[in-house]
């Protein structure tokens, strides 16, 4: 039989695996399988040819016992609903397991940002806020950055919501610009979240990173800025990287100034001197210490798990892995370092963000990391110590912490 792909599936096969190793009481287990609500919206923009397209777009309020939803906007072609209901569960179990007060959210616009010019994009951004206002804000739901969304893009929707509400209201979303408001640091917050995973499980593992080599999947703000963080902070050496075109290897190394350079200058991390050109399944496939899927989902399925021999894995992409794929890789001895607590970097300085927002105080680039560190050490060893009390694998044990402390809010609650 096939692989199910759909990745709310997957998402819920997840929980159950969680739910039947926490011998979660079933009603529970049934109200957390489901997002609390979702919206649906028509968003018609005018087109710079004087036409009006109307674009669908999503908002899902997953859960939010332990604080307001947050989440990420996507701007895809691809776009389903299913894909950010599952974005949302995993923000649910992501904010849990970094033991932040916020719930779990996620959107998105069926879209091709590529296509749209500047002020279409503006339109399109403007508009999404409009149909969204009344439920999002400070203490219901904050929106943040994901796949081509882009803090100019946040600017935008936070002015959208000022207008409407009538009065400043920053922390109504996190990853705006500095000048607006923005936390220093929350850039390379994710990769940075994920550097710190890695160095705490290599410790666990016994692995030397100094001189480890490393393939990275997407080039975008997870995947670039893993790499110069792997050369910066674990002196690694990154061998391969790639995005939507394609791959590059170079077994000497690539330095990440000069590959960004190269990206900046011609649109793709292809062509890059001295560099041979792979695909995004062959570089899946090498034999290096560290691989990094920081692109889409189901990228690692049961068709090539087999085939992966890096050591670790640091999925700083949302889904990468499907649960057969992360059997195999069980079996197989590849530590996988799982997404929600993985990639939990971003919203954690998005968090800061608020915090900062709220108080109008703001902190220095160091102050952040130094908090950033703390609360990714303390999620990589809370999921590190429950994987070898109960003998599974990271992502399972990853579910059990965020579970059992959303459970324990919905209960205290007294919604279950
Ligand atoms: P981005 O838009 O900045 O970059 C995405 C990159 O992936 C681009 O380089 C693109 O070329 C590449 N890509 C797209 N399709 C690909 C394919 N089929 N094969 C290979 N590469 C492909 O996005 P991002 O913010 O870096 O997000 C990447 C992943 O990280 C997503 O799964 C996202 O949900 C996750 N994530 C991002 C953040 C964040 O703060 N940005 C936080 C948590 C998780």
């Amino acid at each position: 039989m096939s692989e199910n792909l759909n990745p709310f599936a997957i998402a819920q096969a997840q929980l159950d695996e969680a739910a039947r190793i926490l011998q979660l009481d079933p009603d529970m287990h049934a109200f957390l399988r489901e997002p609390m609500r979702e919206f649906h919206f028509t968003i018609p923009v005018k087109m710079d040819d004087g036409r009006t397209r109307v674009f669908r777009g999503y908002r899902v309020q997953y859960n939010d016992a332990r604080g307001p939803a947050k989440g990420g906007l996507r701007f895809h072609w691809e776009e389903t609903i299913d894909t950010v209901r599952a974005l949302a569960a995993w923000m649910t179990w992501k904010t849990a397991v970094v033991d932040i007060p916020l719930g779990g959210g996620k959107g998105g616009v069926v879209c091709d940002p590529r296509e749209l010019s500047p002020g279409e994009l503006e339109r399109l951004s403007r508009g999404y806020m409009r149909c969204i206002a009344r439920y999002v804000g400070l203490t219901k739901d904050v929106p943040a950055p994901d796949v081509y969304t882009n803090p100019q893009i946040m600017a935008w929707m936070m002015d959208e919501y000022d207008m409407l509400v009538g009065h400043r209201e920053p922390g109504v979303i996190t990853g705006k610009p500095l000048p607006l408001g923005g936390s220093a640091g929350r850039d390379d917050a994710t990769a940075r979240g994920g550097i710190y995973v890695t160095r705490e499980a290599a410790k666990v593992l016994g692995i030397e990173l100094a001189g480890a080599t490393c393939a990275i999947q997407g080039y975008g703000n997870a995947g670039s800025f893993y790499h110069s963080l792997a050369e910066e902070l674990l002196g690694m050496k990154v061998v391969a990287v790639s995005d939507s075109r394609g791959g590059i290897l170079n077994w000497d190394g690539l330095r990440a100034t000069d590959v960004k350079t190269h990206k900046a200058q011609t649109g793709s991390v292809l062509g890059f001197p001295g560099a041979q050109t792979i695909t995004n399944e062959q570089l899946l496939e090498l034999e290096v210490v560290v691989l990094a899927p920081a692109a889409l989902e189901n990228v690692i399925t049961a068709r090539n798990a087999a085939n992966i021999k890096a050591k670790m894995t640091a999925e700083l992409a949302n889904g990468p892995t499907t649960p057969e794929a992360d059997e195999i890789l069980y079996k197989n001895g590849v530590y996988v370092m799982p997404d929600f607590l993985c990639n939990a970097g971003g919203v954690t300085v998005s968090y800061f963000e608020m915090v900062q927002n709220a108080y109008q105080y703001y902190w220095s680039a160091p102050m952040v990391h130094e908090r950033l560190d703390q609360k990714m050490t303390a999620a990589y060893n809370a999921v590190h110590r429950m994987a070898d009390a109960k003998k599974v694998n990271n992502r399972v044990a990853a579910y059990l912490v965020a579970v059992d402390r959303v459970a324990q809010t919905v209960r205290l609650r007294g919604w279950v």
